[in-house]
């Protein structure tokens, strides 16, 4: 599904230095969060060369390395590259390079996207960072993701199904509620030909046929999923808990979502939402829509009454719920992935640390985040041999942050540099990135 070229010489956008990495460097005496478990090694050098990590070892040994850069890690923490997964290119102006700019400023070296629009390509995006003629994270991604409309009868799923295949997409996304027949179809003819099915739930239908996807996208779904007698009802929850855990699926909640939403709804928390520091790396035409009236969750949520009740309440009372249902998964363990849904006020990269943030809050532990970002990832992906934690062999996809994340992961945010690659971004490089997307608005 994905190969990397790492000998080559590159063309990169907008970038002057060299970008495949074939030098050996070191990080010198960093404290290492490996996320295979639960535990902090200090005191280590991390040695890449070749895009992998080479050796992992006491910064007290000689190295037998030869090292072109040693970048000294003393007092900071070394943690596996992020994964966002639950991504969309919203804007086409800047390109798709503006999105990865704010990516991998934010420490996010592998992306799922999980749409794809009629302007769009995104198996063209793919196969140029595969060979490194695009600098951008890991990129998986879905074809357009399917609707009732598009799949009316057998033949449409024959037809679509063979498309996303010959594409080449690595998911198939549904966001709409099929028919019976017609997604257990959907699910058959995709499993023939060995692409992973993923998406909303099924609403209509029993919890059982949901959980016959590879991921659940947007822990919201449970609400409409669920009854309103049955979100309330504590034995209710904890059987569907236990039945979730059984199936294997992996859940993305994309909290920060749906706080957005909420905060469409209120006139205080709207203003703060326009004013909040990360609008900055909106563009100037996506920012105006979303700053106005015209927000379409201002337009068709805010003051309007839903089965009774006012929309405002009910959305809070929504992610309340949605908060705790989160924290009853991962008590139970069900496998969980971080990822954002990136748009409005939602901001690629940004968006990664705000959602931690809310699982945190949610009651998931700092590794429980760093695990649903890293291993958890790699493994969905099929890509744990050489991505999501950090130990010998693996990719040198890394983030240098300055405080420790397993103390309050709200330090994710402190990044100092990111290995892409191999390759090292330090923090004036990311911080390029980031003036970058902000003069596409001056
Ligand atoms: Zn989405």
């Amino acid at each position: 599904m994905k190969t990397t070229i790492i000998n080559l010489t590159l063309i990169i956008f907008g970038l002057t230095a060299g970008f495949a990495q074939t030098d050996t460097l070191s990080i010198e005496n960093v404290n290492i969060i490996p996320v295979y478990e639960n535990i902090l090694l200090r005191n280590q050098r991390v040695v890449v060369g070749n895009g992998k990590i080479l050796r992992i070892e006491d910064v007290s040994k000689a190295s037998e390395y030869p090292m072109a850069k040693q970048i000294d890690g003393s007092g900071k923490y070394l943690i596996p590259g992020l994964h966002e997964m639950h991504y969309h290119w919203r804007n086409k102006e800047g390109g798709i390079e503006r999105d990865f700019k704010l990516l991998l400023a934010n420490g996010v070296t592998t992306v799922r996207n999980m749409a794809e629009y009629d302007w769009q390509d995104h198996i063209a995006i793919r196969d140029s960072i595969d060979k490194n003629q695009l600098m951008g994270p890991n990129y998986y991604t879905s074809g357009p993701y399917l609707q009732s409309g598009d799949l009316k009868t057998s033949a449409d799923i024959e037809r679509i199904i063979a498309q996303h295949y010959n594409k080449g997409y690595d998911f198939i996304k549904i966001a709409d509620n099929l028919p019976k027949d017609i997604y257990l179809k959907v699910l058959e003819r995709a499993a023939d030909y060995n692409i992973p099915v993923m998406g909303h739930a099924q609403r209509e239908m029993d919890l059982e046929y949901s959980l016959r996807m590879k991921s659940i996208e947007h822990v919201e779904e449970f609400v409409y999923l669920f009854g309103d007698e049955q979100r309330r009802d504590s034995l209710f929850l904890k059987n569907a808990v236990e039945q979730i855990k059984n199936s294997g699926i992996v859940i993305v909640p994309t909290l920060v979502v749906f706080d957005m939403i909420v905060k469409c709804l209120d006139d205080n928390s709207f203003a703060k939402l326009k004013e909040k520091e990360v609008a900055t790396y909106m563009l100037n035409g996506d920012h105006g829509y979303w700053a106005s009236d015209d927000n379409p969750y201002r337009q068709n949520l805010k003051g309007k009454v839903i089965n009774g009740m006012d929309a405002l309440p009910l959305l809070e009372g929504y992610f309340e719920w949605m908060k705790n249902f989160t924290k009853m998964l991962a008590k139970k363990d069900v496998p969980m992935m971080t990822g954002s849904d990136t748009f409005g006020f939602v901001v690629p990269g940004f968006s990664l640390h705000e959602e931690f943030q809310f699982l945190q809050e949610a009651g998931l532990s700092p590794y429980e985040i760093l695990k649903a970002s890293a291993l958890t990832p790699a493994r969905y992906l099929g890509s744990i041999a050489t991505e999501g934690t950090i130990t010998e062999g693996k990719n040198a996809n890394l983030v240098l942050l300055n405080k420790n994340p397993l103390e309050d992961i709200k330090n994710t945010k402190t990044i100092e540099g990111v290995l892409l690659k191999g390759e090292w971004l330090g923090r004036d490089q990311l911080d390029s990135f980031l003036k970058e997307v902000e003069s596409l608005n001056h």
